[in-house]
């Protein structure tokens, strides 16, 4: 056994951490008694083994579905493919969906997928066979429905997969005329919505974003200032960290001082070219033989390394006991689900690090997985009515503005650029990214407002309960329970 293996042995399972920090909030409602155990307990989970023929044998698969909680419906999480899909992490998961939809005030209920299986050991045509096979098993006890169920990528599926779930479900439901709504981060030409695929890695940017806005949060996190030169370091450069990593850098102007990858970590202190990295990845199949920066065997050992913040993107338990004294980043924030164990979180807290809790940091692709499944039962792209109309409306406006310029004496003109600007109606992309950034900016202010005002709240993490568990629980007392 590892060091790491050791203590990770002490710490409880992701779903006992995920339960633990459930209880810390509860500790401070006044919930009626019985319904801080409806809340808590996952609902139900299913386990399907189903055999494919692949390579002239029959290969057995093993896959979950979970459902936390079905206050609202339907229920949405993603389908994650990795070796290490288990139930316990799956109900982990879709505990943190129910909160997570609460908190950015998504209307579904929790839930969450996952197959075992490597999917780099599989080629494309044989992918595809496993994906339909395990969409059908779920199509057909209704775990893939627009009306009940509605899976979502996760860590190892992307737009392929949601486009193969998809097409099965519509195979086999040929009259239901909302089919494409049965699954979200579909690609655009089947039913997909513009912005999806970044969605995540987007949230993540706007909710630092946002928390850079309140001097007062930033101070709490011994940090000042903007985005603009804070030092980060990324674990997982997948959709979800790539994203996050180029936009933070590209748009905020802040540097990606250390990238994490399984074989390995990259560091250098100028910055790297995230582009670079993520196409050597893509290429290569991690950062090994990167040319630029310093490469280490042990890339977790740079979480340990100083810097600013800190995007866990990979996978859970990453952030634990045998590491989180050793962390010198003053925030945390994250991407991916359940990175910082219950043990870590409360050495962290002591240490006076801020973490930017998951259910609201990586909430960008729930989000828009909303707007999507919307688009889809509505049948027609955002804006799609009212661009032309907006910038006739706009044309008016500048033309008046023209007129009056030229009766003014002297040399007035409109700035250059205004007119292109202001003309523009704003098309799916535009609309998907105010309906993210809106989100991620309410949802932040509802977490810091309780942080803020109540002074038994410790942290982020224990406001985000408090919002969402509040919501789940009006839900079910709404209903009668
Ligand atoms: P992904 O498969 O696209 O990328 C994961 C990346 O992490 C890959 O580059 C992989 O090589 C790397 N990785 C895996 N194990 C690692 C390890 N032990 N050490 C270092 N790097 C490792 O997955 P993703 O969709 O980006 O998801 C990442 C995390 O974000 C997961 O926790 C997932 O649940 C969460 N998340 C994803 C979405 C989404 O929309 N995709 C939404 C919400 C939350």
């Amino acid at each position: 056994m590892t060091i790491h293996e050791k203590a990770m042995a002490k710490e409880p399972t992701f779903r006992e951490s995920v339960d633990l920090m459930f209880n810390r909030a509860v500790a401070l409602m006044d919930l009626p008694p019985g319904l801080e155990e409806k809340i808590r307990v996952c609902n139900a989970t299913y386990t399907v083994r189903f055999g494919v023929r692949l390579r002239g044998q029959i290969t057995t698969f093993t896959g979950y579905r979970s459902v936390h909680s079905d206050h609202m419906e339907p229920v949405k999480g993603g389908i994650r493919f990795a070796t290490g899909v288990n139930q316990d992490e799956v109900e982990a998961l879709a505990a943190l969906m129910t909160y997570k939809c609460a908190l950015v005030e998504a209307p579904f209920g929790g839930s969450k997928g996952g197959l075992c299986l490597d999917p780099r050991e599989y080629d494309e045509a044989e992918m595809e066979l496993i994906t339909r096979r395990f969409a059908y098993e779920l199509a057909k006890r209704d775990m893939i429905n627009p009306a009940q169920n509605v899976p979502a990528p996760d860590m190892g599926t992307g737009e392929r997969e949601m486009a193969w779930i998809a097409d099965q479900y519509a195979r086999m439901n040929t009259t239901d005329i909302n089919a494409k709504a049965c699954v979200t981060g579909k690609p655009l030409n089947s039913g997909g919505i513009s912005g999806r695929v970044e969605a995540t890695g987007r949230g993540v940017q706007y909710a630092l974003k946002e928390f850079f806005r309140h001097p007062e949060d930033v101070k709490k996190a011994g940090m000042s200032g903007t985005l603009e030169g804070k030092r980060i370091v990324v674990q997982g450069l997948g959709n979800v960290g790539y994203h996050a990593a180029k936009f933070l850098h590209e748009e905020d102007g802040a540097v990606i001082v250390g990238i994490i990858e399984r074989d390995g970590g990259l560091w250098a202190d100028e910055g790297l070219n995230i582009d670079a990295v993520h196409d050597w990845i893509m290429r290569h199949g991690g950062v090994a033989g990167f040319p630029e920066g310093t490469h280490i065997d042990q890339g977790a050992l740079l979480f340990e390394d100083e810097c600013d913040i800190l995007i866990p993107a990979a996978i859970e338990g990453v952030i634990n006991l045998t590491n989180a004294d050793k962390i010198k980043a003053k925030l945390i924030i994250e991407a991916a689900n359940g990175p910082v164990t219950y043990g870590a979180d409360e050495i962290l807290r002591k240490k006076g690090v801020v973490i930017i809790p998951d259910m609201y940091a990586n909430a960008g692709g729930v989000t828009v997985s909303y707007f999507e499944w919307v688009k889809n039962l509505s049948h027609i792209r955002f804006g799609r009515m009212q661009r032309r109309q907006e910038e006739a409306r706009h044309q008016l406006v500048v033309d008046e503005l023209d007129r009056i310029v030229a009766a003014v004496p002297g040399n007035m003109s409109l700035s250059p650029g205004f007119k292109d600007k202001y003309l523009r109606g704003a098309d799916e992309l535009e609309l998907v990214r105010s309906g993210l950034d809106d989100t991620m900016r309410i949802a932040y202010q509802s977490m810091r407002e309780v942080w803020h005002e109540r002074p038994e709240v410790e942290d982020l993490r224990v406001a985000a309960y408090l919002v969402a568990i509040d919501r789940v629980a009006a839900s079910y007392r709404a209903k009668g329970l």
